[in-house]
């Protein structure tokens, strides 16, 4: 079996290494480093290796730190898309987008995802299934290595939801922190969930100190919730503020409420007044998105001036509220359009194709 180095935490590389080559830490951290922060090693050309023809035979046998195919990158006003192919052929997309000078890139953590959200293209797709932590962190190791971008926040907000694969999302986690590695901290990693009751719990228990939580809201009060997202039936709201108010957040730390605006739906007077009822009492920081439609559905995005009119609406009432911008939505690397490369071929004749 090869040993893929992105679902390793340094000291769990090591650990890896010794049980398989019987060699100190000496050698599997230098290889750890050099991998994790250029992208590549050459056994061969290692000095440390010198005089060890044999085990530079065996790693170059086993050891792999490959994110996948990188099949197709598109370009839109600063943000990017990529759509890596992994080893069983499906395709996943990841989308970069450049934000306070750090450039922040939004991964996967399923191929599909079983919530079935219905304004959400991902959803449409069902779960095929999840992602491992290599194959998560791959995406990072990928737009800093293989696109040489200076990546350093990390948003799960890409296809998937990540509680429903937390431990891989965790071990994900872990990696991207390591110091000797990707050296991600862990105050720029967010965590997006469709509402999991269970699943925040259990984050909170699993992890290791505080992670930034942000949660898919959509809607002011459980009947609309129910409609677009099916998951708040077993999960309504109630029970979803009260796991809101036991998560440990770090120190002067906020959630971030994600609310995708759709015409008619939930972009009222009386939903915004319904809304900054249920954030009184959390410490929230609210990004209003409008609907970005996708092709499956029969939902309507809202004008422009029926955002300005919630966003005033909702400023009115006291909520730290901020728009997203709709960097990207060209391209469908927009949130909640992930989910299909034949789509996205057909529509964009400008997207190229990368071979490697
Ligand atoms: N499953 C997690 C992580 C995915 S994040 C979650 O739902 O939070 C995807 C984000 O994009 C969510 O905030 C979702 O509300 C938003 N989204 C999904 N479909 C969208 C669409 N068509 N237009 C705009 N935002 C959308
Ligand atoms: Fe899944 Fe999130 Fe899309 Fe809902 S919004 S279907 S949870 S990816």
């Amino acid at each position: 079996m090869p040993l893929n180095i992105l679902n390793y935490t340094h000291a769990q590389f090591v650990d890896a290494f010794r049980r398989r080559y019987g060699r100190a830490a000496h050698y599997s951290t230098a290889i750890y480093r050099q991998i994790m922060k250029t992208g590549a090693a050459a056994f061969g050309a290692m000095d440390l290796l010198a005089g060890c023809p044999e085990l530079i035979r065996r790693l170059d046998a086993d050891i792999i730190w490959s994110p996948g195919r990188l099949i197709q990158r598109v370009d839109d006003c600063g943000v990017i898309k990529f759509v890596t192919r992994l080893d069983d052929d499906l395709d996943i997309e990841s989308v970069v987008i450049p934000m306070h000078r750090r450039n922040t890139v939004c991964v996967s953590s399923q191929v599909g995802c079983r919530m079935g959200c219905r304004f959400c293209r991902t959803g449409q797709m069902g779960l095929i299934r999840n992602l491992t932590p290599g194959e998560i962190v791959g995406q990072v190791f990928a737009a800093r290595h293989r696109l040489g971008l200076d990546v350093r926040n990390v948003v799960f907000m890409g296809m998937g939801e990540p509680l429903d694969n937390l431990d891989n999302v965790l071990q994900a986690i872990r990696v991207l922190e390591d110091q000797r590695g990707l050296d991600i901290a862990r105050r720029y990693i967010t965590v997006s969930t469709v509402g999991l009751v269970d699943g925040i719990d259990r984050l909170a228990r699993l992890a290791d100190g505080p992670i930034n939580l942000a949660v898919s809201l959509n809607a002011p009060a459980d009947a609309i919730r129910s409609w677009i997202m099916p998951i708040n039936r077993s999960n309504p709201m109630a029970s979803l503020k009260a796991a809101l108010l036991r998560y440990p957040l770090r120190k002067k730390g906020a959630f971030f409420v994600e609310y995708v605006l759709i015409e008619g739906l939930n972009d009222q007077r009386e939903h915004a007044s319904a809304l900054a009822r249920y954030l009184a009492r959390l410490n929230v920081k609210l990004n209003l998105i409008a609907y970005n439609p996708t092709p499956e559905s029969d939902l309507r995005a809202p004008s422009p001036e029926a955002c300005e009119r919630f966003h005033a609406w909702l400023l009115e009432e006291k909520v730290f509220v901020r728009r997203r911008g709709e960097k990207g939505g060209r391209i469908m690397a927009a949130c909640g359009q992930l989910g299909g490369r034949r789509h996205l071929e057909s529509n964009y004749a400008g997207s190229r194709t990368i071979t490697q």
